[in-house]
């Protein structure tokens, strides 16, 4: 059973209209890696008798695990990401984790991909900030794939959040969520990035559409990934595939 872990929220900043930064106060170290994320329970219960618990991502580095960031989407008649954009500095919440297999590999060498669709950005920054992964960020590969440039988190943050010594870069937008050109663009981009070398491991999180058909090019293709490299925050796949 996951067990109750509370932190206290200290700051919070307006990103846009429909994005929140948190900054929060852990009462004991998190012991997440980086790429991890946490379940948020708001205590609030819904007519059908679900519990609103939501999962957030570690924005910042695992070399601080009392002090960290979350960045929140506020999703149109969303209940979770509602409670969050009300939360103030002062405020305690209530949360489970750290939960997930997306993060570094120990050990692991090569050519490394990380892309992000959407809020997925917040998985991959905190992939990109572990500890474990710094060895490999000359070696590494951010794209940040999304359908709008106002999208979420602004790009000068992002930009300013990626380690320096991570190698290359690219933010770009591709057609809106849903539209049934997204998969395509984006398995073009991924064509374009591996017809510039081989990919020794990668890591995909966001729109689980896009995840999926994603996976499936790097597996026939011999990139040694697994469900393990894939973090799906919407769209989630289906059980059974
Ligand atoms: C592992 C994991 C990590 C996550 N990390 C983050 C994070 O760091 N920041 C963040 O903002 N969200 C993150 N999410 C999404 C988050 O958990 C909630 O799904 C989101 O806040 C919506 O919750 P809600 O209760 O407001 O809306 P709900 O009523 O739960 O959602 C309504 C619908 O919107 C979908 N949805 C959720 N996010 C999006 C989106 N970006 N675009 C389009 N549809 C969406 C949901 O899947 C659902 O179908 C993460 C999800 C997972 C699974």
């Amino acid at each position: 059973m996951a067990i109750a872990r509370t932190a206290q929220v200290v700051g919070t900043e307006r990103m846009g209209p429909d994005t929140l930064l948190l900054d929060l106060l852990a009462t004991e170290p998190l012991g997440f890696v980086g790429g991890q994320y946490l379940i948020l329970d708001s205590r609030i219960v819904l007519p059908s008798g679900k519990a609103v618990k939501r999962a957030y991502s570690f924005l910042t580095s695992d070399a601080e695990q009392i002090r960290f960031q979350l960045a929140v989407k506020r999703v149109p008649d969303g209940p979770g990401s509602a409670f969050v954009h009300e939360l103030e500095a002062g405020t305690d919440i209530l949360f489970s984790g750290p939960w997930g297999k997306f993060f570094p590999r120990e050990g692991a060498s090569g050519r490394t991909l990380i892309l992000a669709t959407d809020t997925g950005i917040t998985a991959a920054l905190g992939f990109l900030h572990a500890t474990r992964f710094a060895p490999l960020l000359p070696q590494a590969l951010l794209i940040w794939l999304r359908g709008s440039s106002d999208y979420f988190l602004p790009d000068e943050f992002v930009r300013k959040h990626i380690p320096s010594d991570c190698r290359e870069v690219r933010i770009e937008v591709i057609p809106a969520i849903g539209h049934p050109e997204r998969v395509p663009h984006a398995r073009a981009i991924l064509r374009q990035v591996m017809s510039r070398g081989g990919l020794a491991q990668a890591f995909i999180a966001g729109d689980g559409a896009v995840n999926q058909a994603l996976l499936d090019d790097l597996v026939a293709v011999g990139v040694p990934v697994s469900k393990d490299n894939v973090e799906s925050f919407f769209n989630m796949p289906k059980k059974s595939a």
